[in-house]
């Protein structure tokens, strides 16, 4: 049996809600009833999903951008979050098909709109208590980069972060660097180093192809080895013990 709401996606739903109850099936293999299934699709601000087995339903709300998905692609995903319910590794095609399906192009580029017009973005003051991201920018910009880096908003991160040191939002067309990094003991190479990081990332757009999607592709790390003092940055931010990630 299973069960669909309106949300606007009635048919879709119903198909949908059929294909996770046949995915349930070849999973739990238990004698007696599958769970009963529950989707529905929400307006969320990424290709984010979410799945939940409690009492006997499996409620499941899917991001709207998969509407206009074929079905062997709810499937894929069908497999990959019944597999994460039940602890286990998900099919490998099945994660090659879903991801080749969001980084379609037009779906890639979807999400990227969706993020931007849904999601919010907190941008705090660029000019921190020890550095200011503006002023820094502006100088790397012209030193290394010859002004091709179109401007950008900067930002320092509204939180510490443990995870990750700076990154940049596509979506936004926003470089977040750690606000651990704004501080007088933090050498100003090392905060150079990754704004510079965030500033080729602006530069080299993410590549794609067979599924595999290459971040920092070997012309973005070439470029990131020319950085001036490449070693005594790197060493800086390894004497800072973070072990949060350039990404
Ligand atoms: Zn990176």
């Amino acid at each position: 049996m299973s069960r669909s709401s309106e949300t606007g996606a009635g048919e879709i739903a119903w198909d949908v809600g059929a294909i996770f109850e046949s995915v349930l099936r070849q999973v739990d293999r238990r004698r007696g009833p599958v769970p009963q299934v529950d989707v529905q699709f929400r307006p969320f601000a990424g290709m984010n999903h979410r799945a939940r087995l409690r009492q006997g339903v499996l409620s499941v709300r899917l991001s709207d951008l998969l509407q206009g998905a074929d079905a062997r692609v709810i499937e894929a995903l069908a497999m990959i979050l019944v597999a994460k319910l039940y602890r286990r590794t998900p099919p490998a095609a099945a994660q090659l098909r879903y991801r080749r399906y969001v980084m379609s192009r037009g779906v890639e580029q979807r999400i990227i709109e969706t993020k931007r017009s849904r999601g919010r973005k907190t941008i705090t003051d660029p000019r921190g208590h020890a550095y200011d991201l503006t002023e820094m920018f502006a100088e790397i910009n012209t030193r290394l980069f010859d002004n091709a880096i179109p401007a950008t908003k900067l930002s320092w991160s509204a939180r510490p972060s443990r995870l990750r040191l700076g990154h940049y939002d596509i979506a936004h067309h926003a470089i977040v660097i750690n606000r651990l990094l704004d501080r007088q003991e933090v050498p100003r190479v090392a905060v150079e180093f990754i704004l510079y990081h965030e500033m080729l990332h602006v530069k080299h757009p993410v590549e794609s192809s067979g599924g595999r999607r290459r971040i920092h592709p070997p012309a973005f790390r070439a470029e990131e080895k020319r950085f001036p003092r490449y070693a005594e940055a790197r060493a800086a931010l390894r004497k800072l013990a973070l072990t949060a990630d350039v990404d």
